[in-house]
């Protein structure tokens, strides 16, 4: 199933449903709605709003649902950090017992710094550099994913001149469709991810040729926002059959890195469950004697962020309801057509007649629209609502397009809250700027 679109003909989920299909938030007479135990209000009246709303407690849960599921496969998880590569988001999964997918210098630099060993890290990505390939080797991570015969030359010449030996695992191109958005499919053949299936052997048996490097498996990942598990259990075949092969031809093969990609439900569509994932990672691989890794991200934090944005006018007969969040605080409905639930912060508002809006932010672009014809209830100049499901290719992905700073971020934690990003001051914005001295 693909991922649902801005427009859609279905009816619109009610408020009330939305809610009910998120545990972690609950919508109080008084306190209007509350994300684990603290009213969002309360954060939204001390922080203003644009503003970002994570759920540590929400992250640990899905964390602990998710390796609950995988118990019995010796399947370790290393959550993608560039899901959300916030300090905070990953000292909570850290201490969940997750490792971390990176996918360059600085996010190796942020993983190690929240205190996830090296050793738990894996290094993916089609276009590593020399920094990121010195940077992995020299803090000795756990893996790092190949993607390609010129890579594994370039990592056989870093590590020949630091000394080191490089785990790695060759990342295989199943040319398996993921059925999901075009901008997020990775695993066709025709995408530039990874190692055309027919060529992994012969590169995995030059590999062991090769010194400073030493294979240890494969990899794969074949896009995200994945609801169906026909396309994994397509996937992890293709996998499990390169391992019998390699094998076969006196190879050693470890490890298989079975990716991340699980979907998360941003409408009323189901997201994938993790006891489905386990019997599809378990159907391929159960026999194999293989160490398996995962790397979730959205499935892991998505769910547990919101936006809080505050109406700031209606126009054109409510036809158009401006709010403070724009594009480039939350991009995904600008770049992915994606549906993010808006639901009001206040119990009062939430109970009005509902009518069709656009809910749209400031920028000066048609794309910086949330939602097309959405039936809400009657906003006005005031109200906030909440952009759910948020937390992951969220903050991380924002701008400051517009000369917009980027918006402060909270954590909750229980009933516990506190400001893990203060919002950035404007003339922050210009900081690192410099006019050169012939402009007089
Ligand atoms: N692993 C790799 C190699 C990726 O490229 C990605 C994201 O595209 C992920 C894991 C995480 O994907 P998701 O957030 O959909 O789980």
């Amino acid at each position: 199933m693909s991922a649902p679109a801005l427009d859609r003909s279905e009816p619109d989920p009610a408020v009330a449903a939305l809610i009910a299909a998120r545990p972690h938030l609950a919508m109080h007479a008084r306190d209007g709605l509350v994300l684990e135990d603290v009213p969002l209000n309360a954060i939204a009246d001390a922080l203003g709003t644009p503003c970002w709303v994570y759920g540590a407690g929400t992250m640990r849960a899905r964390l602990a649902e998710l390796t609950a599921a995988l118990a019995g496969l010796r399947a370790h998880v290393h959550y993608a950090v560039k899901a959300n590569d916030h300090l905070a988001v990953l000292r909570v999964l850290a201490g969940g017992g997750a490792g971390a997918d990176v996918v360059s210098e600085g996010e190796l630099r942020r993983a190690l710094r929240a205190g996830i060993a090296p050793r738990d890290i894996v290094f993916s990505g089609v276009g590593k550099t020399v920094a990121d390939l010195r940077a992995a080797l020299s803090a000795d991570i756990g893996q790092i994913n190949v993607e390609s015969a010129a890579e594994l030359a370039m990592i056989s010449a870093v590590a020949g001149t630091t000394g080191a030996s490089a785990r790695v695992a060759l990342r295989v191109n199943p040319d398996v469709d993921a059925g999901t958005h075009a901008k997020i499919t990775t695993g066709r053949a025709d995408n530039k991810f990874g190692i055309p299936y027919a060529e992994a052997a012969g590169l995995y048996a030059h590999a062991a040729t090769l010194p400073g490097v030493e294979p240890v498996g494969i990899a794969l990942h074949i896009g995200s926002q994945i609801l169906s598990f026909a396309p994994y259990r397509a996937a992890y075949a293709r996998a499990a059959q390169l391992v019998a092969a390699l094998r076969a031809a006196g190879q050693r093969v470890r490890r298989v890195d079975c990716g991340g990609g699980l979907g998360i439900g941003y409408r009323d569509e189901p997201g994938a469950a993790p006891a489905a994932f386990a019997g599809a990672l378990r159907g391929a691989f159960a026999g194999l004697d293989v160490e398996l890794m995962v790397e979730p991200g959205r499935w892991l934090v998505g769910p547990a962020g919101v936006l809080l944005a505050g109406v700031v006018l209606t126009k054109g007969d409510e036809r158009f309801t401006v709010v403070d969040a724009a594009m480039n605080d939350l991009v995904r409905p600008a770049m992915y057509d994606a549906w993010h639930a808006i639901v009001p912060l206040s119990a009062a508002a939430a109970l009005r007649p509902v009518a069709a809006t656009d809910v749209v932010g400031p920028v000066c672009e048609s794309g910086d629209t949330f939602a097309r014809g959405r039936v809400l209830p009657r906003l006005a100049a005031g109200d906030r609502v909440a952009l759910l499901d948020a937390g992951a290719y969220g903050a991380v992905m924002s701008s400051t397009y517009n000369a917009r700073p980027l918006a402060p971020i909270a954590l909750v934690d229980g009933a516990r809250w506190a400001v893990i990003r203060p919002r950035q001051p404007v003339d922050e914005l210009w900081r690192a700027e410099c006019v050169p001295e012939f402009l007089g």
